[in-house]
């Protein structure tokens, strides 16, 4: 028998898999986890591929199999697809699904107690106590002794008196099993209709995508919870990507009332020890309701039956570093792949999204009503051309009015700004210098809360200062536009006896303090919230019924063809955030532009003038979904070098019918943590295979070490 080669991926930043001899007498499959070497070290990797050796070459050995469940077809497909489709090595994708190389082996062992339902002759306070609190057993010694208030040493004496029992078990226990029959929700008429669809969908036991198009508050997630049950029952594992900010204590507990048990959790905030244990069960299959962050797409699941992208507008699911992938994207490819059912939820779905419905691609799944408020917030604009603020202030006489009117009913108000800190850029008034980050076109931003001038692109911070760096003139230096600090500092003032929280990234702190936030607004005792972004997802407040927008223009500004889209979406949010209970709610929108398209037909609550006047728009520009778009970033230390880099690049393009190359030009961050960027934009016709397109011409350019290209499919961000 002729002799046999591995060809083995490694997760590293190598183009592809090297070949390796299996010798005689292993057993090696496609999908294992083997050692080889790599020069003189020995490297986990994985099989992607077997093929008979041609005898041509001089091949190292396989050193060892390792014993851990081997990664399924489907999974290297989907990781080969992934690397093809982004234009990135596989082995770099193979570094996002094997997170830790300790994940791959078993739990290690550790004694556990628990109760043994007898109760030994001599009780002490300290022994009750472990009985009283130290629950849930069975638990570690140092566990149950933390939450009794007692030593170890008392455990484990109460254990040798026959208290307790101790047990050799798994550190990392298997997530409980949900039940699909738990506590399901009473549906309305048109919930139900919805839900019978998408678990038709799931059932089929194919590749399939519905988008569930509903309204904000019309109850999409019991909808999809639905559809999650169906792949519960039969035994697979669904998996629930939420943008990473709804992954908070409230978003998880739904899951629990709807499944009855906690669902296992994957994101950035994950300790190890939890990553570890996460990832085991889900690549074993035992963890069959997974809820995570974009990333969460890619642990190996072995019997996945749905995909749900929840808010699947939502940009957070755009992976900008690294690997650039967008995990909405990326989850249809897996479905298909897997061959499962994918649903994309939203109240403001992404114009793709629409079009792949509209079109028949995509099952069309729409949620009309929305029960327990009657309708939707009446939106209106406020020109600030006729209602220009006071001088130095942000917020026009309308809005003030409108917004005491809220209180004095005994209703809360919301001030939305998708701006962080106290004033977006900081001048001084002798020479007109503006504080700027020390390594990066951006202008920093005054946050007074904690004293600091911050760059919110990478995050360096100083203390800030008191006279002006470049004149140093004393006292001089001006904060100018505003923040979220700086409208809830004028909002003090217009509405002294009004209670006021900021809720944004800077004063949200951790899981716990959200919560406790939000249930403080939840329960009346915050009058005014005034915040960013933040509070725009899966927050019900049933008594806050105004929402003043205080720049409906910010989104707007930029070169970025989806601003239209993205503003009509936020907004949308904002506005769906008041009067959800039984009371109506009021929007009210500050604007520099009431003729803008977006605004208006939001003013008008008309989704459809909106939708196809931005359809018509991009088609005539043959913009997504139209046209197919791909950025490059090419990056490095030196400006010049930097330059010529770009258009040497731009001259080794390949000729092509329906690709157009806009660039090299410099992007509105031309320089990012020191290194000088320049950007290109290509723009191809829909028939164009743009990756393929891509990948041949990298291939073209030689890049010196030290310098970065970096191809964004479908960009997202126009920085
Ligand atoms: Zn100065």
């Amino acid at each position: 028998m002729a002799a046999q080669n591995a060809q083995i991926l490694f997760p590293v930043n190598v183009p592809g898999a090297f070949d390796y001899r299996i010798p005689h007498g292993m057993s090696v499959h496609v999908g294992d986890f083997v050692f080889a070497p790599i020069g003189k070290q020995m490297k986990l990797g994985v099989v992607f591929d077997i093929v008979e050796d041609d005898g041509t070459r001089k091949l190292k050995d396989v050193a060892q199999v390792k014993a851990a469940q081997p990664l399924s077809l489907e999974m290297l497909n989907f990781i080969n697809w992934t690397a093809k489709y982004n234009c990135v090595s596989p082995g770099l994708v193979l570094r996002m699904v094997v997170r830790s190389y300790k994940a791959l082996d078993p739990s290690p062992l550790v004694t556990q107690f628990s109760p043994s339902g007898q109760l030994p002759p001599k009780m002490s306070a300290a022994r009750q106590a472990i009985l009283d609190k130290g629950a849930p057993f069975p638990a570690r010694a140092s566990e149950i002794a933390e939450r009794a208030g007692v030593s170890s040493g008392v455990v484990r004496g109460f254990e040798a008196a026959g208290g307790l029992r101790a047990q050799t078990l798994p550190v990392d226990a298997p997530f409980d099993i949900p039940d699909a029959e738990f506590g399901g929700m009473e549906l309305t008429h048109a919930q139900r209709q919805a839900s019978d669809e998408l678990m038709a969908q799931v059932a089929k036991r194919e590749f399939n995508v519905s988008l569930l198009d509903g309204v904000t508050g019309s109850g999409k997630t019991e909808v999809y919870f639905e559809a999650v049950a169906e792949a519960i029952k039969q035994g697979g594992q669904a998996l629930i990507l939420v943008p990473e900010i709804a992954l908070t204590q409230a978003g998880m507990s739904r899951f629990e009332a709807r499944f009855g048990v906690a669902p296992a959790p994957w994101h950035s905030q994950l300790g190890d020890a939890q990553r570890r244990r996460v990832w085991r069960e889900a690549a074993q299959g035992r963890a069959q309701l997974v809820v995570g962050a974009r990333s969460a797409l890619y642990l190996p699941f072995p019997k996945l039956r749905l995909i749900v992208v929840d808010e699947e507008h939502d940009t957070s699911y755009k992976q900008e570093e690294g690997v650039i992938y967008n995990a909405r994207d990326m989850a249809v490819v897996r479905g298909k792949i897997a061959k499962h059912s994918v649903v994309l939820a939203s109240a403001t779905p992404s114009l793709e999204s629409l079009v792949n419905a509209r079109t028949g691609r995509y099952a069309h799944v729409i949620l009309p009503e929305r029960p327990g408020a009657i309708t939707l917030p009446e939106i209106d604009l406020i020109d600030l051309k006729d209602h220009p603020p006071e001088k130095g202030d942000f917020i026009s006489a309308p809005l003030i009015e409108a917004t005491q009117t809220v209180l004095a009913r005994g209703e809360q108000a919301m001030l939305y700004l998708n701006r962080r800190g106290y004033a977006p850029l900081i001048i001084c008034r002798s020479c007109g210098e503006r504080l700027k980050s020390p390594d990066t076109d951006s202008w920093l931003v005054e946050h007074r809360r904690t004293g600091r001038a911050v760059c919110h692109q990478t995050g360096f911070s100083m203390r800030m200062p008191t006279v002006c760096p470049e004149c140093k003139a004393e006292e001089s230096l001006t904060p100018v536009g505003p923040g979220v600090e700086r409208v809830a500092e004028e909002a003090a003032r217009h509405f002294p006896d009004a209670r006021i929280e900021i809720f944004s990234s800077d004063t949200a702190g951790n899981p716990a303090e959200i919560a406790a936030r939000m249930a403080r607004m939840e329960q009346g005792e915050i009058d005014i919230l005034v915040g960013t972004q933040m509070v725009v997802k899966g927050h019900n407040f049933p008594n806050l019924t105004f929402v003043g927008v205080v720049d409906g223009d910010l989104a707007l500004a930029g070169g970025d063809p989806r601003a239209g889209e993205r503003t009509y979406q936020t907004l949308v949010q904002v506005a769906g955030r008041a009067g959800r209970a039984d009371k109506p709610g009021h929007a009210l929108i500050q604007t520099h532009q009431p003729d803008h398209e977006a605004l208006s037909a939001l003013a008008a609550g008309d989704r459809e003038r909106f939708i196809s006047a931005e359809l018509g728009l991009r088609e005539a520009l043959l913009l997504p979904p139209f046209g197919k778009l791909a950025a490059v970033i090419i990056s490095g230390e030196d400006l010049k070098r930097t330059e010529s880099l770009a258009k040497k690049f731009v001259s080794l393009a390949p000729r092509a019918d329906g690709v157009e190359i806009l660039g090299p030009s410099e992007p509105p961050i031309g320089r990012l943590r020191g290194r000088y960027r320049r950007r290109l934009l290509i723009q191809a016709e829909p028939t164009v295979n743009l990756p393929a397109y891509m990948q041949s011409w990298r291939k073209r350019l030689k890049l010196p070490s030290k310098y970065k290209l970096q191809i964004d499919i479908d960009p997202q961000s126009f920085m």
